[in-house]
């Protein structure tokens, strides 16, 4: 089997900043002494390596012992969520990436400026829920049938846009709100070039293969956004997490594979899915 990787893939610097903030919090606190709010980032293999290096994960921060360290993801938190870190003397150790640190900024700083808040993205994500808690009321849309209910009516709307979804799809959105009479919308570019250079990659290399494997988290949005493209291209594609689930039936036929993973996937799990696609 030929196999192509895509030019751009695999871990981006928000993601190995976060790893390495964890590690040296654990360090600095002992393992054990740690507590991620929430897996540091999308990958099971990644965040099985750090429980076993001593961090510890919890979803409830007020069962989070005082004694010990709460590390905020790279996908960020709410200024209420972080207040309440605070509130029961936690000590803070933030691992929000600077791009997901800056959308928190922009939101803020709309809403300072009198724009109603719109965000596009994927209302359950954590990136969105942590983003929103920077101004009150902020409006989240996803696909375009949410625009009928859920957008306002304000005269003056601040837009941004979860940084792991596609320049194409947030311009499809906004192309559609200025369908409607606002007298002010002011955007802000809060995508992640990172995930749009993974993305072009992986659109650029479906037209050299005859099928795609995505490699990373079933629950990473930045994964399944590049598997969505995948198939929009109209080529075969998987969105696997590891070599263990590839299976003979899925490249029968094919001569040539296109490999890429989502920004939380390592460089070790593409390098063993490759090995064995080869060996096939
Ligand atoms: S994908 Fe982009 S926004 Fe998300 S952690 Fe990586 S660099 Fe930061």
């Amino acid at each position: 089997m030929q196999v192509r990787l895509a030019t751009s893939r695999g871990f981006c610097f928000g993601v190995e900043d976060a790893i390495e903030i964890a590690e040296a919090a654990l360090e600095t606190h002992g393992p054990g002494n740690v507590v991620a709010l929430g897996p540091v980032i999308h990958n099971k293999q990644v965040v099985g390596k750090l429980e076993q290096a001593g961090l510890n994960q919890s979803g409830e921060l007020e069962i989070i012992d005082p004694a010990k360290a709460v590390l905020i993801r790279s996908h960020g938190a709410s200024p209420e969520t972080i207040a309440r870190a605070q509130q029961r003397g936690l000590r803070i150790v933030d691992a929000t990436c600077v791009l997901v640190k800056r959308a928190q900024n922009v939101v803020r700083q709309l809403h300072e400026e009198g724009y109603h808040v719109v965000m596009i993205g994927d209302p359950n994500h954590p990136e969105v829920r942590g983003v929103i808690g920077y101004a009150p009321n902020v409006t989240v849309i996803d696909r375009g049938a949410d625009l009928e209910q859920a957008l306002p009516y304000r005269e003056r709307l601040g837009i941004v846009a979860q940084t792991t979804h596609s320049p194409v799809h947030v311009a499809e959105m906004i192309a559609e709100i200025l369908k409607r009479p606002y007298r002010e919308v002011k955007i802000v570019n809060t995508l992640c070039l990172e995930v749009t250079r993974r993305q072009e990659a992986a659109v650029a290399l479906c037209a050299e293969v005859d099928v795609m494997f995505v490699l990373g988290g079933l629950n990473s949005a930045n994964t399944r956004e590049m598997a969505r493209l995948c198939e929009e291209q109209g080529r075969a594609t998987y969105h696997i997490e590891t070599a263990d689930q590839l299976e003979p039936h899925m490249v029968a036929g094919r001569k040539v594979a296109g490999v890429t993973a989502g920004a939380s996937t390592p460089e070790w799990v593409i390098a063993e899915f490759v090995r064995k696609l080869e060996a096939i």
